[in-house]
């Protein structure tokens, strides 16, 4: 496709610092993860699991899904057989980029072959040219470079770079590295100012990735061609490829909406966003451009101040994998991808190293220690997409996915998690995560290593020692934990009684010896956490915290129903050790009340009788869906919650013609009102894959019911599902044992985003019948049914 020239705009092709630059950057360099050790009771076993299981899950399923067989289809120039979405090949470079960061910490040299033939087959499926995506190669080979917008190309090669840039790292081999730098000049010959075209991925990580690629092979043109992607987005070139009218078209699910500096706010699909922040940040890094650094940080206080879940994830809705208004962090419907947390942490990384401000580090913590933990299970071998705050009990985790984004990016961020714990400058050393084993850092040209004792996150009792060779003169930063208020210090027992506090780190600068030991407490009591008012989901209620973890309730250690319990805020609430419960974890117990459940059938008010106490038991977030498959809170009242009030669909039982496995029948009386048809509630009740057929849904009462009217809110996944409006519908009730048309006062209404209501002449009926004509190709699914009890009485 051309572009007109006069739209491309001047780029500075140097890599030089731009007019209006910042210069209060700190730009810290990461302790390399390679450098860190990690012999906690904590993380140690998790990647331990993550090394001997998830790893190999994720190539056995690799093979399982058809991502490896693509390639050797590419290998032998096959023209049918490509299995999978479009995107197939980056789940193997983010694969091999877990694997080599564990290569490069834990020797397995069966692992090292392994990957070893896989790069072999990626270096026999690429293009004489340097062209390398299966997909296009196999299916579409006049394809190419067609669709930037959906058909992920750039974005496959990003996760090339960084899957090459890992594997050279941590086995010197250049096989992958040369694989990569063949495409990635390829590309560049592609993009870029004219002569060659415009354009930009419609799902960015190129641009971080070749940063990361600059990094290892000092190959200016890469850096350009990443600043050439952020540069020119927001210019729509969506529209034009797709040929959409600029007065139609909407480029925020993209964030091609504005020029990158104008971005306002975190928006649209939440991985694509901080992947784009995250390489952003990387070229402003080395630009200083205070136009990209200043959306940059406004940006971030809109992430982090109104649409971050307390998990640390971001993105709360299905309909578009990402952002809606601020302050809208639904519980039982939340999105929240794995991927879309691991990506924050990361840009929150780069945001730490280049401020050195510990506010940035907080975030990465409480994504690590929460979101990003919670999306992997305990035994390494089942996997969260999505991870709700609250769950009915019908939300686990998946060996695998269609789309299996989210497995390999757990596995690497595991298996490079040390990279996350320290940084340097030249005087000082900051520590951002407190995790016991060791680092290894110079320092002020000193080298030394730092070892760490402590149970973080159990408990908040560090104890630091630097050793060296010779006594030196720096620095060193631990960072105060957001959550924590009365932080202690003492150097060799002595108390450092005003010790400086600088952008959230304690500041201990003087000449360290060797035998020197800084013990620093983070006093850990249990927070109960309330949200901002405006966040109406958690209005009245609270959060339990501990250190960095995000406690939650599971029906597993509660033996009472979830949803008639509170916590008073006078409640006692204490920690305590249970060693039984997966591989031993600190729980909260609470003294809790479970409220009345009160019958509001024909009542304007009602006494309301002393709650029950109970002791309930509270796990960390990360740790829930390990056990018995049941309900699960993060959110509590502190006063008891209104008993539902549904009509009388509430007291109804619920029968369905026809549901599989992945359809919950209950969902359509659970009470939950939908705000638009496209949105993905928790539960819900559909007839896929069944279509062009005749279903029903059916409610039943025990005694009698008087009815006049329903309504209906049907469910419409238009753009990424198969239900759809169905054809028409209609009411039936019971009578003597036959089903009975109702007499419709007019007709059934079939319509998107509202009720669709009908009344009809009362009838006396112990069930109501709801009768559906789906589409000829597609399913329908039902939000809620609702009916109206008719009052003559
Ligand atoms: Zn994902």
């Amino acid at each position: 496709m051309s572009v007109r020239l006069e739209r491309i705009l001047p780029l500075l092709l140097l890599c030089g610092v731009t007019q209006g630059a910042e210069t209060n950057l700190l730009k810290l360099r990461p302790v390399p993860f390679t450098d860190v050790t990690i012999t906690d009771t904590f993380w140690a076993p998790r990647r331990e699991t993550n090394r001997i299981v998830s790893i190999p899950v994720n190539l056995e399923n690799l093979e399982k899904a058809g991502n490896l067989q693509n390639l050797r289809l590419a290998a032998t120039n096959a023209t049918s057989g490509f299995q999978g979405l479009v995107f197939m090949d980056s789940d193997i470079y983010k694969a091999v980029e877990a694997a080599s960061y564990s290569l490069a910490t834990t020797p397995d040299p069966a692992l090292g072959q392994r990957l070893d033939e896989i790069i072999a087959l990626i270096g026999a499926a690429q293009r004489p040219d340097g062209y390398l995506n299966t997909y296009f190669t196999i299916k579409e080979p006049a394809k190419r470079w067609q669709n930037l917008r959906d058909w992920h190309e750039l974005y496959c090669a990003g996760h090339l770079f960084e899957a090459a840039v890992a594997h050279f790292e941590a086995t010197k081999k250049r096989t992958l590295l040369n694989i990569a730098i063949k495409n990635a000049d390829h590309i560049d010959s592609i993009f870029g100012p004219p002569p060659k075209r415009l354009g930009y991925p419609g799902h960015p990580e190129i641009e971080l990735a070749l940063i990361k690629l600059w990094r290892v092979t000092g190959e200016q043109r890469y850096f350009n061609l990443a600043r050439f992607f952020i540069e020119n987005r927001g210019r729509r070139f969506f529209a034009e490829e797709h040929k959409t009218p600029l007065d139609r078209y909407d480029g925020t699910y993209w964030q091609d909406d504005v020029p990158i500096r104008d971005h306002q706010n975190i928006k649209g699909h939440a991985v694509r966003a901080a992947y784009l922040l995250s390489g952003a940040t990387d070229v402003a890094r080395e630009t200083h451009d205070a136009g990209l650094l200043g959306m940059i940080r406004r940006v971030w206080r809109n992430t982090t101040e109104k649409n971050m879940y307390i998990t640390g994830g971001i993105g709360p809705s299905a309909h578009n994998e990402g952002f809606t208004v601020d302050y809208d962090l639904p519980n039982l419907t939340a999105y929240q991808e794995t991927c879309a947390t691991i990506a924050l942490a990361q840009w929150n990384h780069r945001l730490a190293l280049l401020y050195g401000d510990a506010r940035y580090a907080d975030v990465v913590e409480r994504a690590l220690y929460n979101g990003v933990l919670a999306g992997v299970s305990h035994d390494g071998q089942k996997f969260f997409y999505v991870n709700p705050l609250e769950s009915t009990g019908n939300h686990h985790r998946s060996t695998w996915f269609g789309c299996a984004c989210c497995p390999p990016n757990v596995a690497r961020t595991l298996a490079s998690l040390g990279g996350y714990a320290y940084a340097v400058s030249d005087r000082a050393l900051y520590v951002n995560l407190y995790i016991q084993g060791s680092a290894r850092a110079t320092v002020a040209g000193v080298p030394m290593t730092l070892q760490v004792t402590t149970d973080y996150p159990w408990d908040g009792q560090i104890a630091i020692r630097p050793q060296l060779q010779n006594p030196a003169r720096f620095a060193l930063r631990l960072r105060v934990p957001g959550w924590c208020t009365e932080p202690s210090l003492a150097v060799n027992k002595q108390r450092v009684s005003r010790p400086v506090l600088e952008r959230g780190y304690l500041v201990l600068e003087r000449t360290w010896r060797p035998g020197d030991v800084v013990e620093l407490n983070l006093p850990m009591p249990v927070e109960r956490i309330a949200a901002h008012p405006n966040v109406k989901s958690n209005q009245g209620l609270l959060a339990l915290q501990r250190g960095p973890l995000v406690y939650c309730f599971e029906d597993a250690d509660n033996s009472v129903p979830l949803h008639r319990l509170f916590i008073p805020l006078h409640a006692e609430i204490r920690p305590e050790k249970a060693r039984n419960i997966l591989g031993g974890l600190t729980v909260l117990k609470a003294r809790a009340e479970m409220a009345a459940e009160l019958d509001w059938h024909r009542r304007l008010y009602h006494a309301l009788p002393t709650p029950r106490a109970a002791l309930l038991t509270a796990i960390p977030y990360y740790a829930w869906d390990n056990r018995q498959p049941g309900a699960m809170k993060v959110w509590l009242p502190v006063a008891p919650p209104p008993s539902p009030v549904g009509g009388l669909e509430a007291r109804a039982q619920v029968a369905v013609s026809f549901a599989n496995n992945n359809s919950q029948p209950r969902g359509i009386n659970d009470g939950v009102e939908p705000r638009r048809s496209s949105e993905q509630p928790a539960m819900l009740c559909h007839w896929w894959p069944h279509k062009d057929s005749e279903e029903w849904a059916a409610y039943t009462w025990p005694t009698p019911v008087r009815i006049s009217g329903s309504k209906v809110y049907w469910f419409d996944d238009t753009g990424r599902g198969a239900c759809r409006l169905p054809i028409s519908w209609s009411l039936q009730y019971l009578d003597q044992g036959m089903w009975k048309p109702v007499e419709a006062h007019g007709a059934y209404p079939v319509a998107k985003d509202k009720w669709c209501e009908v009344t009809f002449k009362p009838v006396q009926t112990t069930a109501l019948r709801l009768v559906v004509r789906l589409p000829r190709d597609y399913a329908s699914g039902v939000h809620e049914w609702k009916v109206t009890e008719h009052d003559d009485e």
